[in-house]
């Protein structure tokens, strides 16, 4: 009887898949892994290519007349929008849904970034970039030959979409999706290292804290409002606002102020970068920093002004995206990485959290999912890098959640 009931209690918590390895095994699906394996060499060598065209956000077009030009290649109709982001459709054959898969083009490296990439003996590629998200964009257009040329059954439409100004804000997939509204079924993005799936969505706000007087000679200082002043307490106090659970912010990483030795200056900001899945908890946060800010302001009698960089809203917490959970989207994700043989940590095998494209498909109520691209690290420095074997599996997942997703 125990058993039975083990069983039982197995079947009420297993998650719904549209996934299973027979879907592995069709004809048209071997045929498109198949071409994955025949082609990874020319998939690492446009890698490279890709790492080496340089994209810091909002300087995509390079990445996107590339990418349209291989799209079209695949005999797809590609366009980019107002903003820069590529898109083309392929066509199920009717009665699934529309699946979008989107890889940001950009980077977070500034023009000049030597984007050179070398290859070590260990199967590592560096480069800055190299990773993020230079691999899932070769993934991605490797994938799109692959299920041309398998010629790929699936019902539903696919969207591919490559993304501007991911690293900023998301700014590309916000704006795909307001023009777009009732485009996608379901959403991938195509970011983070591989395993495990992210279903969630992290709360960023950065902010620019900015504090202005008229500023003073050192000679005549004594008792004049110091925006320095304002700016050391308020950092100071900041840090003791309590930040529970998954919350965590940074004050000051980057920070100006005077450009002489001998005067108060004018002005002087720092920026804070505060996180958490939680909507509320990031809201009461926020105002809880902006107000150590004013009354830091108030006591040195200068002026205080916030100014937004970025704001991407949070998809709430674990226990609150339970239906988020329970959609096969997340499962399928998990079962591609296990079919993959992926590692997968045991109990985080999906996580509501995620800084991704995916995180505007989550707030804007679609079911959205970002899976990874390779293994690597270093992400955003210019040490990162990237295992060359692991994409092979990146792209094939691409194939698999295709084939699967795309089905009623
Ligand atoms: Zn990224």
């Amino acid at each position: 009887m125990p058993v039975i009931l083990l069983l039982f209690a197995a079947c009420l918590i297993a998650q719904p898949s549209k996934f299973s390895p027979a879907v592995a095994q069709r004809d048209d699906v071997k045929k498109a892994l198949a071409f994955i394996d025949a082609h990874f060499d020319a998939q690492v060598a446009e890698w490279i290519k890709i790492t080496e065209i340089p994209g810091p956000s909002g300087h995509e077009s390079v990445r996107a007349a590339y990418i349209k030009g291989e799209v079209e290649k695949a005999g797809l109709t590609v366009s980019i929008d107002a903003s820069g982001n590529v898109e083309a459709r392929r066509k199920g054959s009717g009665g699934g849904p529309t699946v979008v898969f989107a890889a940001h083009m950009d980077t977070v490296f500034p023009a000049g970034t030597d984007v050179h990439v070398t290859r070590t003996p260990d199967g590592r590629l560096h480069a800055p970039g190299v990773g993020d998200n230079s691999a899932s964009v070769a993934n991605l257009l490797q994938a799109i030959r692959a299920i041309r040329e398998a010629n790929l059954n699936t019902k539903g439409d696919i969207l591919y979409l490559f993304t501007v100004q991911e690293e900023v804000g998301l700014k590309g997939m916000y704006a795909w999706l307001e023009r777009n509204p009732k485009v996608a079924d379901l959403l991938v993005g195509l970011d983070g290292a591989l395993g495990p799936v992210n279903y969630g969505a992290l709360g960023i706000y950065w902010s620019r804290m900015k504090f202005t007087a008229p500023g003073a000679h050192t000679n005549r200082s004594k008792g004049a409002p110091n925006p320095v002043l304002a700016a050391a307490h308020c950092i100071t106090e900041i840090y003791s606002v309590p930040a529970p659970g998954d919350s965590v912010y940074n004050a000051g990483g980057m920070m100006t102020a005077g450009n002489v030795v001998n005067a108060v200056p004018q002005e002087v900001t720092f920026t804070v970068d505060l996180r958490t899945v939680d909507k509320q908890l990031l809201a009461s946060l926020d105002d809880a920093i902006v107000s150590k800010c004013d009354a830091a302001a108030r006591a040195q009698k200068v002026t205080f002004a916030r100014e937004w960089i970025q704001k991407s809203e949070a998809g709430g917490r674990p226990e609150q995206l339970e239906d988020r959970r329970r959609h096969p989207i997340v499962q399928t994700g998990i079962d591609v990485l296990r079919y993959l043989r992926i590692p997968l940590i045991k109990g985080s095998e999906a996580v509501a959290t995620g800084s991704t494209d995916a995180n505007v498909g989550v707030v804007n109520g679609i079911p959205s999912i970002s899976v990874g691209r390779a293994h690597g690290g270093a992400n955003h420095t210019l040490r990162e890098w990237a295992d060359i074997a692991s994409a092979r599996l990146g792209a094939k997942q691409i194939i698999l959640l295709a084939a699967a997703l795309t089905e009623p």
